[in-house]
């Protein structure tokens, strides 16, 4: 099965294509569970998710060739150009295209201003990575689309990460820009994902596997400086985060306890003043004065000690003061009071004193305190007198930061009325519902009798941190606030020191990385170019060798443990007519078939035990010829004695078995009759007497001499002397039974083996027949002759004679036919 190689671009993009799909499936269906399960999809209109299921399967189709993914690869780029192009237009213009896909009811809320619509961020971000798509599918690398292609890969990227940088710092300028929607925790993230994810199909579409060591050198740098950029970002992120909690959790704590201590304080010196009043009103000379002037308004004494008492307050910190009846008509009057005419004047509750902070410039206490003799009122004694140690503390509170400001207010009908501050130069109503919501300032909290610190925008529109709580039970709230970014600032300078530390190591360690790899990268291509030489050479030499073998007329082949062939040369095709490609890495029996291996079965395991094997096969070729194989294998030893496999070697000796048959002929017959020789004629009559002792039945041996021979050779010549000795020849083969053997001894000697012979008589009867039928007329070289011959018979009855012994009496009997004239035989008994 052919295997298709997974790349990790691939991957991400179906990660992210599966991630648009879910969440688009939660929008249209609003499936709960996605919404659990994704913290932050539950906020997702459709079209972000829409453009992550486009730009995934962009990622996945984009390297492949096939026209239905190279269609749908170009109608995802189309999408994730139009539809992030016209959000940009709403956003840019302020229109409303209507392509917000909302649900109802989809209510606006200060995140997201514009259910529906993408964030300009992500708008921003899905066009870059549309932009990319693009150039990466057109065909071929042109350096200037290769630039903008990382440009449009590295925004990408960069607006994801950054934004999900601003989640964790809790910097929303990172993904919430102006008043438009804010980007989403999973939109950041996968946005990120999707970056990742261009980059590596960048990396797959233009093979950077190419160059040499500087352009490697190069690559690792930049993979090692982006890898080290990101580890120290995340490392700082990271430790900016707990710094920042760290910082803020002491920050909070040290503002409460300020706020509360202060409160304490001012509270204190309130309490104080408002004390000091009393005390003038329960002078016993005083009420008694009151007591007086009840009685008889016209008292002069009365009416002038209290004048002077009024007058003598003023040296003891009071601005003002009135004395008046119990009908409330002035009966003494010293210094000045403010309170009517002040800006503003904040009731204070305190029972049996009608008290007033009021603030004219500085603060003032105002208080009227009922004189009282025997549980009637009897006059009021006001007293208006400034608070320096109050206001030095509020200054004190005020200038403590660059940005601390402290905000006392009281509540009047439904908002909190405050006096002047640092950054609120009049008097401030803060009211306590906007709109119909509930308008959440510190100072509500406060006056409501909560004690706390909170992060808020104060009503500069400034991020703060606010620390509040009340003024005893006064009535008053007093909120303390200083601006975050104040407060963050050594932390930010800390950061920004950091964030240099880290960018000089990022670049030492790219740096020493690069410098540390370069030599390495040398030694490598050093190592492959001798390698590719190594290789080549080999290649070389294995070129040679193999040339040799293939035109080498003898088989070669290696065997391995398994029986499988390792190696073949040509001649192993012509030979067998299976092709390599079905010889290698397939076992014998395979090749040669079931037969042909039984044959050699044997041998290939004595091979394999180790030993070497010498064999003569006959088999039949591809091409239908059958060849005689001469066949070694010699085992294939290692170095510790296992045997690894066999090396055959086979030579074609059928040419060579042919000659052998042919002197194996050559020795065994006589070449001019084609009659066994004396050599075969030894044999068959050993074999015959063997037989005939066996069976028990006579046998005979005739001895032959053609007459007169010389006579013929010398008149009519050698060639015709040869001629006569084959037809004697032929003519004896006819005279005799099949399985009577017939020999040529020697010149014009010839022998005859009979066997299975009845009585001598029917031997003789044969010796009658043979001298019939070679004395017949015949031509030899156009002459009328006939062949004349003597026979000499050797008979045996039982237990025949040893083969000389028999020879030597049918050699007696023919001199005796010699003897008696020729043309005859005579016969021994033996
Ligand atoms: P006899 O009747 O006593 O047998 O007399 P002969 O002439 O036949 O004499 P003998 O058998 O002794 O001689 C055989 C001769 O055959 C001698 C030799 O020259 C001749 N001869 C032997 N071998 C060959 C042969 O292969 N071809 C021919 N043409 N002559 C041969
Ligand atoms: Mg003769």
């Amino acid at each position: 099965m052919k295997k298709f190689p997974v790349y990790a671009y691939q991957i991400l993009g179906l990660a992210i294509a599966l991630f648009g799909a879910t969440i688009a499936l939660r929008w249209i269906f609003q499936i709960e569970a996605i919404a659990h399960l994704i913290p932050g999809s539950e906020q997702m209109g459709l079209n972000t998710p829409l453009m992550f299921l486009a730009s995934g399967l962009a990622c996945v189709c984009l390297p492949q060739r096939q026209p239905p993914l190279q269609v749908l690869l170009r109608l995802c780029i189309l999408l994730l150009m139009v539809l992030p192009g016209l959000t940009m237009v709403q956003h840019l213009f302020g229109v409303n295209l209507g392509i917000d896909f909302v649900r109802v009811p989809s209510m606006p809320s200060a995140s997201i201003p514009y259910p529906g619509r993408m964030a300009p961020n992500t708008t921003l971000g899905f066009l870059c990575a549309g932009m990319a798509l693009l150039l990466l599918s057109r065909p071929g690398r042109e350096r200037r689309r290769d630039r903008l292609g990382m440009v449009a890969i590295a925004a990408t990227m960069l607006i994801g990460l950054a934004a999900l940088a601003g989640y964790f710092m809790r910097l929303d300028a990172l993904y919430h820009l102006a008043s438009f929607n804010q980007m989403l925790v999973p939109t950041a993230a996968v946005m990120s994902m999707l970056g990742c994810c261009l980059w590596l199909l960048r990396q797959h579409r233009y093979n950077p596997r190419q160059g040499g060591t500087s352009a490697y050198q190069r690559r690792i740098t930049w993979r090692a400086g982006v890898v080290l950029t990101l580890v120290a970002l995340a490392a700082g992120v990271a430790g900016f985060a707990v710094v920042r909690n760290v910082l803020e959790k002491a920050l909070t704590d040290n503002m409460l306890f300020a706020t509360t201590t202060n409160a304490t304080s001012m509270a204190n010196i309130l309490d104080d003043r408002l004390a000091f009043h009393r005390t003038i009103v329960t002078r016993p000379i005083v009420q008694r004065q009151f007591v007086r002037l009840a009685a008889n308004p016209q008292d002069r004494e009365a009416r002038d000690f209290l004048q002077t008492a009024a007058s003598n307050l003023l040296t003891a910190g009071p601005s003002g003061v009135r004395m008046l009846d119990a009908d409330g008509r002035l009966i003494a009057a010293s210094g000045q009071v403010l309170r009517e005419r002040a800006p503003l004047a904040q009731h204070l509750q305190r029972a049996g004193q009608n008290a007033y902070l009021v603030w004219q410039d500085d603060y003032l206490l105002y208080a009227e305190t009922p004189v009282l003799a025997n549980g009637h009122r009897v006059g009021t004694v006001v007293v208006e007198q400034p608070l320096p140690a109050f206001d030095k503390l509020l200054h004190v509170i005020q200038t403590s930061g660059d940005s601390t400001d402290a905000l006392l207010c009281s509540r009047r009908q439904d908002a909190a009325l405050c006096a002047p501050s640092r950054f609120n130069s009049g008097v401030t109503s803060i009211p306590a519902h906007l709109e119909g919501k509930a308008h959440d300032q510190p100072i509500h909290r406060a006056l409501a009798g909560q004690r706390g610190v909170i992060s808020i925008l104060d009503l500069r529109k400034v991020p703060v941190f606010s620390a509040y709580t009340p003024l005893q039970d006064f009535g008053l709230g007093l909120v303390i606030q200083s601006d975050s970014d104040s407060l963050y600032a050594p932390l930010k300078a800390q950061t920004q020191l950091l964030t240099a530390l880290l960018v000089a190591l990022v670049a030492l360690g790219t740096t020493t990385m690069g410098l540390a790899v370069r030599p390495l990268l040398e030694r490598i291509e050093r190592d492959i170019t001798d390698l590719r030489l190594a290789e080549e050479k080999l290649a070389g030499s294995e070129k040679r060798l193999r040339s040799i073998t293939d035109n080498l007329p003898v088989l070669i082949s290696y065997i391995d443990r398994e029986q499988k062939y390792g190696f073949c040369n040509r001649t192993f095709e012509t030979w067998t007519g299976v092709p390599p490609q079905q010889v290698l890495q397939h076992h014998v029996a395979e090749v040669l078939g079931q037969e042909r291996y039984v044959e050699r079965q044997a041998n290939i395991a004595l091979a394999l035990s180790g030993q070497r094997v010498e064999f003569d096969i006959a088999t039949l070729g591809g091409d239908g010829t059958l060849r005689q194989l001469h066949t070694t294998f010699v085992p294939d030893i290692a170095a510790d004695g296992t045997v690894l496999g066999i090396y055959t070697l086979s030579t074609d000796v059928s040419a060579l078995h042919a000659v052998q048959r042919q002197l194996q002929q050559m020795a065994r017959f006589d070449a001019l009759t084609g009659l066994p020789n004396r050599y075969q004629m030894n044999e068959k009559l050993v074999e015959a007497i063997a037989r005939c002792r066996r069976a028990g039945t006579p046998m005979a041996l005739m001895f032959l001499d053609i007459d007169h021979f010389k006579a013929i050779n010398d008149s009519l010549g050698h060639a015709a002397g040869d001629e006569m000795l084959k037809e004697f020849g032929r003519r004896l083969k006819a005279s005799v039974r099949e399985t009577d053997a017939v020999c040529r001894l020697a010149g014009d000697e010839f022998l005859i083996i009979l066997e299975q012979l009845g009585s001598t008589a029917e031997t003789e009867g044969i010796a009658r027949k043979i001298l019939a039928n070679a004395g017949a007329p015949c031509k030899i070289q156009g002459q009328p002759l006939r062949i004349g011959t003597s026979i000499g018979i050797a008979y045996c009855q039982e237990q025949p004679l040893l083969p000389d012994a028999l020879i030597d009496h049918a050699d007696q009997a023919l001199y005796q036919a010699k003897q008696a004239g020729r043309g005859t035989f005579r016969l021994i008994l033996c």
